[in-house]
């Protein structure tokens, strides 16, 4: 039997195992989907025009006799569930098509600031949030993907309370509220930590206020990667998930749809 390492699941604990000893562990705990599925209903920047469309090419009985159906389909990179590639914000860095899967893949953590966002919809997560994080839970592990839970998934898919306002083009962008991450704490987690990526449940990394995309910059600029409008955030603990995110392999892609999922005990 192929040997494969266990090690991912148990963190430091360097052990190896069977891929039936991995399904033994995975049948313990339960995979929780972390993406929205796409639709007319699916969310896009105020500048987007052309949002997710489905086509049918064929549905119903065939001159054959049997069902059948089929549907083609259009959407930004950038929209509903989807990753960011470095790229994106950073010339010359990894495309969808070229990070490494052990970078989609890792440990969660999963920093709360549901609790500041209440009194603040343009919320900057600080590097004192993090540092909560870690005075309850210790030191975010190297390879974490750091998921940051605002409570604003609740609000999906309703443009005017998730997004600040469901007003299309230039005027729709000025009028974006919703919290981000604080372009300090960016820095910071570049400088002091080592993670493969940050997660959120808004639409993007900066705030909706954001006028320079100063966090996208920064992490970016590192092959750090972005996971934007994350579903079922408040599912998971605060550690202890492992996550898969998988996105379309869009050769030279600034970002994709993304698959996401996490499984936890
Ligand atoms: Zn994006």
């Amino acid at each position: 039997m192929k040997r494969i390492a266990c090690v991912f699941l148990y963190g430091a604990i360097a052990i190896t195992c069977s891929s039936q000893d991995l399904q033994d562990i995975l049948s313990k705990g339960k995979w929780i989907d972390l993406t929205y599925n796409f639709s007319t209903e699916t969310v896009y920047w105020p500048s987007v025009t052309n949002t997710f469309h489905l086509d049918t090419v064929f549905n119903g009985t065939t001159a054959g006799g049997y069902f059948y159906s089929a549907y083609s389909y259009s959407a930004p990179e950038h929209g509903g569930t989807h990753l960011d590639a470095p790229v994106h914000f950073a010339k010359g860095k990894n495309a969808a098509d070229e990070i490494p899967l052990e970078q989609l893949t890792g440990n969660a953590v999963v920093v709360d600031v549901t609790a500041k966002v209440i009194s603040n919809k343009d919320y900057l997560i600080s590097i004192q949030d993090v540092e909560a994080w870690e005075t309850k839970h210790g030191k975010i592990p190297d390879g974490s993907i750091v998921l940051f839970k605002t409570g604003f998934g609740k609000y999906y898919p309703d443009a005017a309370s998730y997004l600040g306002t469901a007003e299309k083009g230039q005027p729709g962008i000025a009028k974006l509220h919703f919290p981000g991450i604080d372009p300090a704490l960016a820095e910071w987690l570049v400088k002091n930590r080592k993670i493969k990526a940050v997660g959120l449940d808004t639409a993007s990394v900066d705030y909706g206020q954001s006028k320079d995309f100063k966090t996208h910059q920064i992490l970016y600029a590192a092959n750090i990667i972005g996971f934007e409008n994350v579903a079922n955030l408040d599912k998971l603990p605060e550690t202890g998930a492992y996550i898969i995110a998988l996105p379309m392999k869009i050769k030279g892609g600034s970002g994709a749809p993304l698959r996401i999922i996490a499984w936890i005990k």
